[in-house]
């Protein structure tokens, strides 16, 4: 056979082919023109052979480097919450912000720094920066809210007025490892430290303790054991100015050492590390030095400046120099103790529980300002007017300090442990307030069913680029409906294809295209199964079009008319659906038929309606303002005397 033939069979070039046949066994000269068909037989079968292999070889170079782009992609795993700004981004994907600025243009978003992302444009420019994405936890979330809120407070001391700051008492946490001795480290402190116990203080703790060395006060943050213990640590280390880290001579550094560093680094907290078990006879304390100059943490003595203190807490050795020492770093750290001791208090709350007679109780930590009888109060969920405050040991007080811990009865509602606690002048108290209640009334059971009466209605949307669906998923937020819900339940770029319009049948959704076509198949189905889409390049256009069909699938809208007010001054009887009372029309015309919400110490109890009214035992329709009469109320409420019943109806609109 010639060789250029057998070269057109195996489609190769005969220069490629006489190149590969010494390398195939074959010895043949680079100036032969024919080899014997026998031989080319031959060739053929070992070059088919080297091909399979090759493509074998292909094959498994492919999963090798998918495997390493997976192992690349679980080592850059990143969470991310539903909205993101493009600053907080950047910092996530530990890269410069003009980096993700460019890639978001790439992709036809034009963001600046402060603007925010949502989860689905954030996830995209993460995995095509490699990393591999999840979504935020609810806990991730919450340890995400302590730092804004720690933000938010170093925020609200700074602004205050420089000239009226003095230092305050240092506030301390101890940390460290699991049978470290940190809980024997407090015990001992307490009972080295606190002679003049207070006769009849109660000595339930209060979260915290306090004292005194060389007349100067201390606060130790005394962390519960019940609490999550990992929470708990990192609270205490966002609340306290210094840390003392607890190592035991005898175990040397641990997990939970380790942890408690990134904590303390993290906060940026100034420590000291108390060496414990020195008594032991196994303990080595140069050890645990060593291990500690291995984190990079040299001591003091080797010429570092980790602070260390060799301690017993079971005999007390080293205790009395380890509150010297916290006074020497709170001295040096002085700047970052000013407080004002007159302006209003901010702290943060340490602890919190409902006490079966004095209701909520909680502990705060002043961290500026005072706190006294009388303030107002309120953290980001709960409020109330202080009754009584009581120091760590139990005694009442008339007012907190900064520095201090102490006990407040007063909440109307539960605070949560970590929410920052500030006095409020009785107008903003009020406004916060009716905020706090209006939150919680959205929660209420009446409310619940109203929510659930709320249509939703689904929409998939489709655009061309991230750009084009960013843009119509800010628009859709904006279209609000009272009455129903609108969810997204797919986006994504591209034409409408069948698992869109499949994907629309099955969760009864309306599809909405955005600069995009749809793909024929996709329209054959949408039209046999009803599937109802739309297309535009304008998005005004497509959001009038969806604005049409949600009200459509709405239906007329019920408007709320209020009528007038009710006092009720008596109650009667009461049934299985129904109480007859009496009352006196303080405001407007209340009719048979209306509506009632009933508020009691400003706060809705119940929802009901007005099945008959009475003037002197005679059935009228209507009754107006300032006369008395007989109501029977429809709804399943105990009615009790004083109640204020609010009177409207329901109007389609
Ligand atoms: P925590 O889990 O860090 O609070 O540790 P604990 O304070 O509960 O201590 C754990 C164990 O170590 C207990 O049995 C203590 O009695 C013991 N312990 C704590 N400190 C010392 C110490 O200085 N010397 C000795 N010998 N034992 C100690």
């Amino acid at each position: 056979m010639n060789i250029t033939e057998l070269a057109r069979r195996l489609k190769v070039t005969t220069k490629e082919l006489k190149e590969k046949l010494p390398e195939l066994g074959f010895d043949i000269g680079p100036k032969a023109i024919q080899i014997p068909d026998e031989q080319a037989q031959k060739v053929i079968e070992a070059w088919q052979k080297m091909k399979r292999e090759e493509e074998k070889r292909k094959e498994l170079e492919k999963i090798k480097e998918r495997i390493i782009k997976k192992e690349l992609a679980t080592e850059k795993k990143i969470f991310l919450p539903n909205v993101i700004t493009v600053n907080n981004l950047a910092k996530k994907l530990n890269l410069p912000v003009t980096k993700v600025i460019q890639q978001l243009i790439k992709n036809g978003v034009l963001a600046t720094i402060n603007d925010n992302l949502d989860f689905e444009i954030a996830a995209i420019i993460s995995e095509q920066f490699g990393f591999k994405v999840e979504k935020e936890t609810k806990e991730m979330k919450e340890e995400e809210e302590m730092i804004m809120t720690k933000e938010r407070l170093e925020k609200l001391i700074k602004e205050d007025d420089k000239s009226k700051l003095k230092v305050r008492q240092p506030i301390i946490v101890v940390m460290g490892h699991v049978d470290h001795g940190k809980s024997s480290l407090i015990e001992k402190i307490k009972e080295i430290r606190i002679t003049d116990k207070e006769p009849g203080a109660i000595t339930q703790s209060i979260g915290a303790y306090e004292v005194e060395k060389n007349g100067k006060k201390i606060t130790f943050i005394d962390t519960p054991g019940h609490e999550a213990f990992k929470l708990m640590r990192a609270r205490g280390g966002q609340v306290a100015d210094i840390a003392i880290l607890v190592v035991a001579a005898d175990d040397g550094v641990k997990e939970q050492t380790i942890e408690s560093l990134e904590i303390i680094q993290k906060e940026k907290l100034p420590f000291i590390v108390a060496i414990n078990k020195i008594d032991k006879p196994e303990a080595d304390p140069e050890r645990v030095k060593k291990q500690l100059a291995e984190l990079n943490l040299v001591p003091e003595e080797w010429g570092g400046k980790t602070i260390c203190q060799n301690i017993s807490a079971k005999t007390g050795f080293g205790i009395n120099e380890l509150l010297d020492l916290i006074l020497v770093v709170a001295e040096l750290e002085k700047e970052k103790l000013l407080a004002n001791f007159n302006r209003p208090a901010i702290g943060t709350i340490i602890e919190a529980h409902l006490d079966k007679g004095e209701g909520p109780v909680a502990t705060v930590i002043i961290h500026t300002g005072k706190l006294k009888e009388r303030d107002f109060i309120v953290t980001q969920e709960a409020y109330g007017r202080v009754k009584s405050l009581y120091d760590w040991q139990g005694k009442r007080i008339k007012e907190g300090l900064p520095g201090m811990a102490v006990k407040i009865i007063g909440f109307k509602t539960l605070p949560k442990v970590g929410e920052i606690l500030e006095v409020k002048d009785q107008k903003e108290f009020k406004k916060i307030k009716r905020r706090l209640e209006l939150k919680k009334e959205f929660i209420s059971p009446l409310v619940l069913v109203k929510q659930k009466e709320a249509k939703s209605v689904n929409l998939i949307i489709k655009a061309d680029v991230i750009g084009s669906l960013e843009a119509l998923i800010e628009a859709i937020k904006k279209l609000e409906f009272e009455e129903a819900k609108i969810n997204i339940i797919k986006k994504g770029l591209g034409p409408i294809n069948e698992a869109d319009v499949l994907e629309a049948f099955k969760s009864k959704a309306l599809i909405f295209g955005f600069k995009v076509k749809i793909s024929k198949e996709a329209e054959k189905i949408a039209e046999k199964e009803g599937v109802k889409f739309f297309l535009s390049q304008v998005i005004y256009e497509l959001l009038e079009k969806m604005e049409k069909e949600i009200k459509e699938i709405i239906g007329p809208k019920i408007k709320e008319v209020y009528l007038g007010k009710v006092k009720i001054l008596a109650t009667f009887r009461s049934g299985d659906n129904f109480s007859i009372v009496g009352g006196k029309v303080l405001e407007g015309k209340i009719s048979v038929g209306s509506k009632v919400r009933i508020w009691r110490n400003d706060e809705i109890v119940g929802l009901g309606e007005i099945e008959q009214l009475q003037i002197n035992k005679i059935d009228v329709k209507e009754v107006s303002e300032n006369q008395e009469c007989g109501i029977k109320y429809k709804g399943k409420e105990e009615i009790k005397i004083g109640d204020i019943f609010e009177i409207y109806k329901e109007e389609e609109e």
